[in-house]
């Protein structure tokens, strides 16, 4: 019965995910996010909506621009699907609340994030400030963090990485992680509260660190192999998020 319901919230999030593509390529131009309409990179033919619905337009254009038929990145019809998997996976833990429109909110900060942080090298302070205001606000209706236990998120997520950020500073001499990180980890403390910072920097650090190895092995380089931590913090949240409960239970025995 609720297959409907479901397929309804992901084609809603893929939509959403398309917007977020938008934000992903200008927002580090500093373009804005409402005009022009969509453009393509290479011929600069304007997008027509029927070619701009989210994957399935990749899927029937071949991943190519209609006029000109330059490749189309990959990454837009993933943005879309995860944006629209996440939309179905956070309204089954919250149905049809105003929690679930916040930590949407929170999942699509999220997601925006990963993708310019793994371009760019930047964390945009357009979406992590205002996001610790979100966060602290949606507390009050969420069923996941006491609005206590998310102010004590914000000071915990900035205290913990800036203290971190600071001795790796004193030690080697050089900028280890970035103030957009610290931003970033008190955006996840303010919706997750303080308990959620420790699962989420535990899951980062331990993805983290396989994939530098991994890459590290593969392209055999040295340890200066600069990976944004942006993306693992992200990943971090979501596994709290969805998973932060179990991981607190089987550690504490709660
Ligand atoms: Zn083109």
């Amino acid at each position: 019965m609720e297959w409907p319901v479901i397929a309804a919230i992901f084609v809603f999030g893929a939509m959403i995910g398309s917007f977020l593509n938008v934000c992903i390529v200008r927002l580090p131009e500093e373009r804005s996010i409402v005009r022009p309409r969509s453009h393509c990179p290479s011929c600069g033919h304007q997008i027509a909506w029927y070619d701009n619905l989210p994957v399935v337009s990749f899927v029937l254009l071949r991943g190519r621009c209609r006029v000109c038929g330059v490749r189309i990145s990959p990454l837009y019809p993933t943005v879309e699907l995860l944006t629209g998997a996440l939309a179905v996976a956070l309204w089954m833990r919250l149905g049809t609340t105003l929690a679930f429109a916040g930590y949407f909110l929170f999942a699509a900060a999220l997601v925006t994030i990963t993708f310019i942080d793994l371009d760019h090298r930047i964390i945009p302070d357009v979406i992590s400030l205002p996001g610790i205001v979100v966060g602290l606000a949606v507390s009050f209706v969420s069923p996941l963090v006491t609005p206590l236990g998310a102010l004590l998120g914000v000071l915990a997520g900035g205290g913990v990485l800036l203290g971190i950020a600071t001795g790796y500073e004193m030690l080697r001499g050089r900028e280890g992680m970035g103030g957009g990180d610290v931003k970033l980890l008190a955006m996840i403390g303010a919706f997750l509260g303080w308990q959620s910072v420790f699962v989420t920097l535990m899951v980062a650090s331990l993805i983290g660190s396989i994939i530098g190895v991994g890459l590290m092995i593969y392209q055999r380089a040295d340890t200066k192999l600069a990976i944004p931590f942006g993306p693992f913090l992200a990943g971090g949240a979501l596994v709290s998020l969805f998973f932060g409960d179990r991981i607190l239970a089987f550690y504490f025995g709660a």
